[in-house]
Formats: C-alpha cells, sequence, structure tokens
C-alpha cells in the first residue's frame, strides 16, 4: 500500500474461486496479486476450500478462499482492478456460472451499499453459498448479513465445503 492519503482505509472483502488450470495454484497467485494491487494490502487471508460447483455440476470442484483487503480504491476502480486480474488469469466468460480459471467478488466494502449496473455491493448471493460463508465465517466470525451471524446462514446450508490440507 503505497504512500497513505489522509483518509482512513476501506475494508473489503474479496471471494475467490478457481475450478481450471490447477486452481490451487491459480488462488495462491491471486492471494499475491491481490496484495499487490495499487493502494491495497491483504490484511488477512482465509485457508484455500474444496467446494462442488453451483449451477452446473458437470465441471470440476472448485477452490475457494477469502480475504480482507484494506484499500484507497472506490468500490468501482476495486472491480476494474478484480477484472483485470481475472483476464491476466486467462479468464474466459462462456456459459453463467460455468468453470473459470479465476473469479473475483466483491462480497463487502465495509458497510457501503452499492446499486450500480456493473456492482452490487453486498453480493447478493453470498449469504446462500457455503463456499463464500464458510472462508469468511474462519476470517470475520463477528460479521453479520442481514441482520444475521454468518454461523446462523451457515447452518441453514448444506456444507460440503472442507479446507484443503
Ligand atoms: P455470481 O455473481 O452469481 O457469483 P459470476 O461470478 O459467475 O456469478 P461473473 O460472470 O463473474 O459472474 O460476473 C458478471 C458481472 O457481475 C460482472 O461483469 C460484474 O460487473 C458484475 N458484478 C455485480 N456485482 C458484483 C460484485 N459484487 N463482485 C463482482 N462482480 C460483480
Ligand atoms: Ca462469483
Ligand atoms: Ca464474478
Amino acid at each position: 500500500m503505497s504512500p497513505a492519503p489522509s483518509r482512513p482505509a476501506s475494508l473489503a472483502y474479496i471471494g475467490l474461486g478457481s475450478n481450471l488450470d490447477q486452481p490451487r495454484k491459480q488462488v495462491a497467485t491471486a492471494l499475491s496479486e491481490l496484495d499487490a494491487l495499487p493502494l491495497s494490502r491483504v490484511s488477512v487471508a482465509s485457508r484455500l476450500y474444496a467446494s462442488r460447483p453451483v449451477g452446473p455440476q458437470d465441471q470440476p470442484d472448485f477452490v475457494n478462499a477469502v480475504v480482507a483487503l484494506e484499500t484507497y480504491l472506490s468500490p468501482l476502480a476495486l472491480l476494474d482492478q478484480l477484472q483485470a486480474l481475472e483476464q491476466r488469469h486467462r479468464r474466459r466468460r462462456e456459459r453463467h456460472w460455468g468453470p473459470r480459471t479465476l473469479d473475483l467478488d466483491v462480497l463487502l466494502f465495509n458497510t457501503t451499499l452499492v446499486a450500480h449496473p456493473r456492482l452490487q455491493v453486498p453480493h447478493p448471493h453470498m449469504h446462500t453459498r457455503a463456499f463464500v460463508l464458510r472462508p469468511l465465517c474462519e476470517i470475520a466470525p463477528h460479521l453479520r448479513l442481514r441482520g444475521q451471524p454468518l454461523e446462523q446462514w451457515l447452518a441453514g446450508l448444506g456444507d460440503d465445503v472442507t479446507p484443503l490440507a
């Protein structure tokens, strides 16, 4: 993170996912690339987790993680950076929820609500996805979504998300 501007950094939570071309390596590389983003640093990273795909089942399992990112970027500037990073991982957009080398989602950005054609925050599906909630709960167990603790959201979901050794 370069010279601190006079305002405090924002705290964003980013969800990472990969199920193509050595997913563990894709995610591990993305963790260091996130830490190297302009005006940003990773303050905490979860372990890596394995999960079954959401949507089409005829694709490999995913590797997932969540990081807390301290950043001076705006939400949309952060999205631009994340999409550029996905492109560097040669992500191709083929079918909806299909396999991908790297998916980077903005889960939360402080307590900011964003409703923009390119960006919705909090991520609209995060409270329904164990592959997001499990790693998020590891690094930020105190967080609540829609007034309810993460553990409580998780309790209502099938938990086929397991930490990788
Ligand atoms: P899902 O959003 O259900 O996890 P996905 O990650 O497969 O699906 P993508 O193809 O990666 O979806 O992204 C589609 C569009 O979603 C992006 O072009 C981006 O502009 C938009 N988008 C809206 N909100 C967010 C967010 N919180 N984080 C990342 N992208 C978002
Ligand atoms: Ca996603
Ligand atoms: Ca995405």
